[in-house]
């Protein structure tokens, strides 16, 4: 695409050589100095080897394996891994880390969001010592890859009640039979937890199941417009059968499944800031670029309205996440917390990004202009791990003092 004579050459927010200035109020400096320079390892990584080959692998529908060991030398999860002497980072640099990924690519940003605070984190919260210390290690070294399943073909917002995929004891196992869809990272993930129903007590107990394990298949979900790099599957499980040792031994109940996913919700939240972030500077310099009616379009005052409801969108959701990140921290955050920056950060992300391709006009719709990405992603983003009207259920429920609107 570069080379076209009259157009601003195709530019994406690493593409540049470094940072444009999305954060506008210096967030970054709440991190401590050695945060600070795990953010800028992450940044060099995204820059020099994850932003010039997203679009080609966006545009097949392709995983790029060849950066699963980019991912684990940043050494990001080292953490998990029993035996490691390194303490769990702060929510606030996690956050930083879900934002700089999504800032270069959102599926990217998914395909870690799914290994490490769904899959890894459910194993982190539910499994046994001796679990812990079998699955993690490989896990947190990215030699083993995750995956979550949870959502049903019938049960997506329903999830909780609606859930039917069964688990039977039988001896020294249990037997599942169901279906999962959506389940990012399915098609080719070593480990999957899968969330069942125990047809016993009819509470929803949690499972590891080892790739092919017999009566488990993971189809790919094709033709999808979005995070087209995430390869989600349909999962099938037939008479699947897992030893009780693959049980997730401190799973007892759904209330188990939604304080994983209270934590991952705000990460998705974070994603949100990093796509604002990340298109915002493409607009920006787009505007710088582009001339018309002979001056720089970004001279016009329609154009810098855009750009800059755009900066307001991503500043004020990067402050709502860091507040939250701090309560995190603090241990004192709740559910709905979660939720109304899940929802109140995709809202303004869908919007924004519609902005930044309104500023790219036609080029905004080409691949290679970076900003035609975001819009698509971020329409996914915006619904999974729970719809927008979900976490306002969510928020509804709890600002009214317990009147819930979930309709049963
Ligand atoms: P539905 O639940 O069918 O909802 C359809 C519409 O109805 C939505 O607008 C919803 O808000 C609305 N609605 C439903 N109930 C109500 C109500 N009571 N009041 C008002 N409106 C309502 N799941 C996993 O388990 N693991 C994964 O790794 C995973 N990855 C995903 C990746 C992608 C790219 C996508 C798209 C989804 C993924 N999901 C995953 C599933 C995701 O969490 C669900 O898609 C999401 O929860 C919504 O469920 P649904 O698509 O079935 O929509």
């Amino acid at each position: 695409m570069s080379g076209v004579p009259g157009l601003p050459t195709p530019t994406g927010p690493y593409l540049d050589g470094g940072l444009l200035p999305a954060d506008f109020y210096a967030f970054e400096e709440l991190l401590s100095d050695r945060e600070r320079e795990k953010i800028a390892s992450i940044r060099d990584f995204l820059r020099t080897q994850v932003a010039p080959i997203v679009d080609g692998y966006w545009a097949k529908a392709e995983f790029p394996f060849q950066l699963v060991e980019g991912f684990a030398k940043l050494g990001l999860v080292d953490w998990a891994d029993p035996d490691s002497s390194e303490s769990r980072p702060s929510n606030l640099l996690a956050g930083f880390v879900a934002m700089e990924l999504a800032h270069a690519d959102a599926s990217l940003a998914t395909f870690f969001g799914v290994h490490t605070g769904l899959a890894m984190g459910t194993i982190l919260s539910c499994g046994s010592d001796e679990q812990k210390r079998r699955w993690l290690p490989a896990m947190s070294r990215f030699e083993k890859i995750g995956a979550f399943g949870l959502t049903e073909p019938h049960g997506g917002s329903d999830v909780a009640g609606g859930l039917q995929t069964t688990a039977r004891r039988d001896g020294d196992g249990w037997i599942l039979d169901g279906a999962k869809r959506w389940i990012g990272n399915a098609t080719f993930a070593d480990l999957i937890v899968i969330w069942a129903r125990d047809v016993e007590t009819k509470h929803v107990l949690g499972f590891v199941v080892e790739k092919d394990t017999p009566g488990f298949t993971a189809t790919k979900i094709e033709n999808k417009m979005a995070l087209r790099i995430v390869q989600n599957a349909d999962i099938v499980l037939d008479g699947c059968r897992v030893p009780e040792a693959n049980r997730l031994q401190n799973a007892n109940s759904f209330k188990d499944t939604a304080e994983i996913l209270r934590r991952t919700r705000s990460g998705v939240a974070w994603q949100a800031v990093g796509i604002m972030f990340g298109a915002y500077e493409i607009a920006l310099q787009y505007a710088k670029e582009r001339e018309q009616f002979g001056r720089p379009i970004g001279g016009f005052q329609l154009v810098q309205d855009l750009l800059v409801k755009m900066l307001g969108n991503a500043t004020a959701s990067c402050g709502m996440v860091t507040r939250l990140a701090q309560l995190q921290d603090a241990g004192v955050y709740q559910d709905e917390q979660s939720s109304l920056a899940k929802a109140y950060c995709t809202v303004r992300m869908r919007e924004s990004v519609g902005w930044g391709r309104e500023i790219l006009a036609g080029n905004g719709i080409v691949l290679d202009y970076n900003i035609g990405r975001f819009v698509a992603d971020a329409e996914a983003i915006y619904s999974y791990e729970g719809t927008r009207e979900i976490q306002t259920l969510i928020v509804g429920r709890a600002v009214t003092g317990g009147l819930s609107a979930f309709v049963k």
